[in-house]
This record gives C-alpha cells, sequence and structure tokens, in this order.
C-alpha cells in the first residue's frame, strides 16, 4: 500500500496509507476467487456480503459496491481504515493461505470514499413513530444506532458530553490513521438521516435519565463507551509529566493542544517520552509524540514482541517512523525531581512463563532486574474501565463485577426501556463490535418499542 513519504509523517498528523485508487482496486477486486461459501463474510463480525460488494468492484460498478456494504455497516469508511482485518475477514480470505489476502479494508474504504457515492445515499422519510430514542454517547456504538432507527422512523436525539461527536474515533484515533473529515461525513449522513445530536451534554450531570423521560423521551441506548483511564498504581505515578492515553490523545486530537496559543489547552512534553502498553493506543501514543518531535519514543511493553495486541500494520509503521522498545519489563518506580519533573522509570525485567488464557506467555517479574531508563515524560497506555458517572445515578441499572452494564441478548438492561452496547457492555474491544450491537439494540428497540 503507498504511504506518504517517511520525512512528511514525523512532520504531520496528514493520513500515513493513501488507499487504492480506481485502477488498483479494480486490480485487486479482480484477484477474488468468488468463493463459495465465502469464508471472509463469516469472518466479518457485521456479516457483510463482501464477495458481492467485490463482484461490484471488479466490474466498476462502485455505487452498487457501497449499497452492498452499507445495507450492513453504517460506518464503512471507518472500518475500512482500522478494523483489525488481518485477524477478521482477511484472515479467513482463501488466498491468505497463500500469504496474499484480498485487501478487503482497503477496498471497503475506496468505494465508501467516494465523493460522488456519498452524495447520492438514500435519506428516507418513513412513517414516523410515537416512540422518541435518547442515545447516549455518539462513539460507533451510538452512531450505529440513531441511524439504524432513524431508517426505521424514529425520533432520535444523540446526547454526547464532549463538544464533539465521534467518541474515540474523534478524540482518540489520530489524524494520521483516521482523518477527522471521514468521520464527519459519517456524521453528516446520520444529519441528513434527520437524526439531532446536542453536544456538551452530560447525561447524569447536565440532565438525568429522568429529567429526560419528563422530556418526553420513552427509550434510551446507553453506548456511552469505557473511557475512564486505569493507572500503574505504582510509586511516583502523581509526578506532572505523566499522563494517562486518553489524556494525552484528547489534549491532540480533539483540542489541538501541540497549536497552543492558538488553540487554548497546552499540551507540555519532554524530549525523551516513554510510553507503557503494547495495544493500539499505546502505539497511537507514541506516533503522535514522533509528531510532536520527541527526540526518542519508547513503547516498555511487559510481554514479548509478538505478543502486541496492536495492529501489525501500526506496529509497522511505528517502527519505520522510530519507535523504539523496552520489551518484557515491567514499570516498578517513576522517579522525579523536587519540582516534580519526570527523569525516568525503574523497570523490572520480565521472564516469559507458562501461557494464559489469551494463550500468550505470562510476564514473570524478575528479582533484582532493575534497571532505569532515563524520561522527561510518561504516557499510561494499559487500558481503561467504565466511567461510574452515569451508572452511579441509576441505582437499579444492572451491572457486572468489572463495572459493566449487564444486558440480555437483546442488549436490554434490567430496565426494560434502557439498551446498551459497545465499550461499556463488552470491555475496550474493537469499533466493529461497537457497530455490531448498536445494531442489535437498534433491531430490538425496533421489535419491541416500534
Ligand atoms: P466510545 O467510542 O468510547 O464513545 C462513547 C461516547 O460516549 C464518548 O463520545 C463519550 O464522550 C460519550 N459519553 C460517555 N458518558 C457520557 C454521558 N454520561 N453523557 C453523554 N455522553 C457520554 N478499535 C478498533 O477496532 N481499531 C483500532 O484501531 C482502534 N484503535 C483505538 C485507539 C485508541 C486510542 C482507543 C482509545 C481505542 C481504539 N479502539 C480501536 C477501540 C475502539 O475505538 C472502541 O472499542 C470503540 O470506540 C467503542 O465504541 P463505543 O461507541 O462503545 O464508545
Ligand atoms: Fe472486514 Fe471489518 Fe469490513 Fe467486516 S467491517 S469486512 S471485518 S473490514
Amino acid at each position: 500500500m503507498r504511504k506518504i513519504p517517511l520525512f512528511q509523517r514525523k512532520e504531520t498528523f496528514k493520513e500515513v496509507s493513501e488507499g487504492f485508487n480506481e485502477e488498483e482496486a479494480v486490480k485487486e477486486a479482480q484477484r477474488c476467487l468468488q468463493c463459495s461459501p465465502p469464508p471472509c463474510q463469516e469472518a466479518c463480525p457485521l456479516k457483510i456480503d463482501i464477495k458481492e460488494f467485490i463482484k461490484f468492484i471488479a466490474a466498476r460498478e462502485f455505487k452498487k459496491a457501497e449499497e452492498k456494504i452499507r445495507e450492513q455497516n453504517t460506518l464503512p469508511s471507518i472500518c475500512g481504515r482500522v478494523c483489525p482485518q488481518e485477524n477478521l475477514c482477511q484472515k479467513k480470505c482463501t488466498l491468505a493461505k497463500k500469504g496474499k489476502p484480498i485487501s478487503i479494508g482497503y477496498l471497503e474504504r475506496f468505494v465508501s470514499d467516494r465523493e460522488e457515492n456519498s452524495k447520492s445515499l438514500k435519506t428516507i422519510s418513513p412513517r414516523k413513530r410515537k416512540n422518541k430514542v435518547a442515545v447516549v454517547g455518539s462513539g460507533p456504538a451510538g452512531l450505529t444506532c440513531a441511524s439504524e432507527l432513524l431508517k426505521k422512523g424514529f425520533r432520535v436525539v444523540i446526547l454526547e458530553a464532549l463538544q464533539k461527536e465521534g467518541g474515540v474515533l474523534r478524540y482518540g484515533i489520530p489524524e494520521f490513521r483516521l482523518p477527522k473529515k471521514v468521520l464527519d461525513k459519517e456524521v453528516e449522513y446520520i444529519k441528513r438521516l434527520g437524526g439531532e445530536i446536542v453536544t456538551n451534554f452530560v447525561v447524569g450531570k447536565t440532565k438525568s435519565i429522568e429529567d429526560l423521560k419528563k422530556e418526553g423521551f420513552n427509550v434510551f441506548f446507553l453506548g456511552i463507551g469505557a473511557g475512564f483511564p486505569k493507572f500503574l498504581g505504582i510509586k511516583g505515578e502523581n509526578a506532572k509529566d505523566v499522563y494517562s492515553a486518553n489524556e494525552f490523545l484528547t489534549r491532540i486530537n480533539l483540542m489541538k493542544g501541540y497549536l497552543f496559543p492558538k488553540y487554548h489547552t497546552p499540551l507540555r512534553i519532554g524530549k525523551r517520552i516513554g510510553i507503557i502498553g503494547g495495544g493500539n493506543v499505546a502505539f497511537d501514543c507514541a506516533r503522535c509524540a514522533i509528531r510532536l518531535k520527541a527526540e526518542e519514543v519508547f513503547i516498555i511493553y511487559r510481554r514479548e514482541k509478538e505478543e502486541m495486541p496492536a495492529r501489525k500494520e501500526e506496529i509497522k509503521n511505528a517502527c519505520e517512523e522510530g519507535v523504539k522498545f523496552y520489551f518484557l519489563s515491567t514499570p516498578k518506580e517513576i522517579i522525579s525531581d523536587e519540582e516534580g519533573n519526570v527523569k525516568g522509570i525503574i523497570c523490572l525485567k520480565n521472564q516469559p512463563g507458562e501461557r494464559d488464557s489469551s494463550g500468550r506467555r505470562k510476564p514473570i517479574p524478575i528479582k533484582n532486574s532493575e534497571f532505569l531508563i532515563p524520561l522527561e515524560t510518561v504516557i499510561v497506555a494499559i487500558g481503561t474501565e467504565a466511567n461510574p458517572l452515569l451508572l452511579n445515578t441509576m441505582p437499579d441499572l444492572k451491572l457486572n463485577e468489572k463495572g459493566y452494564i449487564v444486558v440480555n441478548k437483546d442488549f436490554q438492561t434490567s430496565i426494560p426501556y434502557i439498551f446498551a452496547g459497545g465499550d461499556i457492555v463488552s470491555g475496550t474491544a474493537t469499533v466493529v463490535e461497537a457497530i455490531k450491537q448498536g445494531k442489535a439494540a437498534a433491531k430490538s428497540i425496533e421489535r419491541l418499542y416500534g
């Protein structure tokens, strides 16, 4: 896949992958064997008719290709970019056995990026239904649930705590992986379907669910994500230059902190930056730090390289951009001076132990193996959990032992008129899983409250 030149990647937030042009897309689509039954479709969480949309691309019928994808996926230009296709549809492609699976994600991106396609998308106005739905949260789960309900004639208002829509797609995943104009286009489509979006509205604080019921909402979908940062719980973590990944990425992506004082939110970083973690979030932080002109950026990970959960393509990009690694390392203490400025992190060396339930080898810290990594900024990217703000206002809402909302097979919560989906149900997962759940919840709302 063509990428922008390396020197540019280190200086701008411009999207790295350039995607297919028309000729490349058609050529790629013509490689498809049109298997029957198609194993790729079975592996896609949304069960997109992949074989059929690829056939349309091969025949240069791009509009039909997009319509085919949109039958199942409300956010195709986003999935085409961020889905872990290598573990889903592309993994099962028959050609993967020869090491050359069809680039399904890039084809999905190609058709849904075409300007002329999206302009002509249908904005049907079916009969209006009496029930009014409040969708809380505008991440992929909320956007999908809203768009599916709008297509069925429900009146829908999306209530979003932040100043802009999109959830993690806006504040978490950086521009160089997911340009915001791609997200804006999908949000625009939801508005064209008749959806109303209210931002800066924290349900549970601005207004409660009870207040909203009095205002005429009778069904709710909670797609509030799980954006509450986890910390390491080690000595020195309260120092000035220790960020949670969420804070670091929000300051960059949402608040444009790197353009301070033109934008109001400052972002202070040092020359040597260490990021704790090995997932997509850690890599997004590391690659942002490179673009902010840090001199050295390190990923500090407790297991081995092959065991990092981040997408392979993004690990490769990060290596090309100069990110360095400390594997088999567990942070023990953050060191700072009297003024609270970070000076480094002490880690223990690990050795790989028995395989755990994830199939990966458990990291076992080696006694007296401490070593110091000199750093000026530390970013903690070890995961997130449910934010209790709204959940605490609803004592009748059943949560599991980890604090996530419990739902039945219809994505209905213990309060019958409240549905939920996405990360707040499954813990931190994927965009495509959030879409799948938002869609399933919309179907149940139609069946039970239509
Ligand atoms: P979110 O996207 O978290 O959206 C929830 C929304 O609800 C937010 O906008 C929040 O402000 C709002 N909200 C919360 N509480 C309230 C309230 N009380 N009132 C009103 N609004 C509220 N997945 C992939 O598949 N591929 C990737 O490459 C990938 N990279 C990632 C990179 C980063 C940095 C992060 C953080 C995650 C990444 N993920 C990736 C995971 C993926 O983004 C999430 O699984 C997905 O966004 C979950 O969607 P959601 O709709 O459940 O929640
Ligand atoms: Fe593959 Fe994701 Fe598209 Fe499904 S939604 S076909 S898994 S890229």
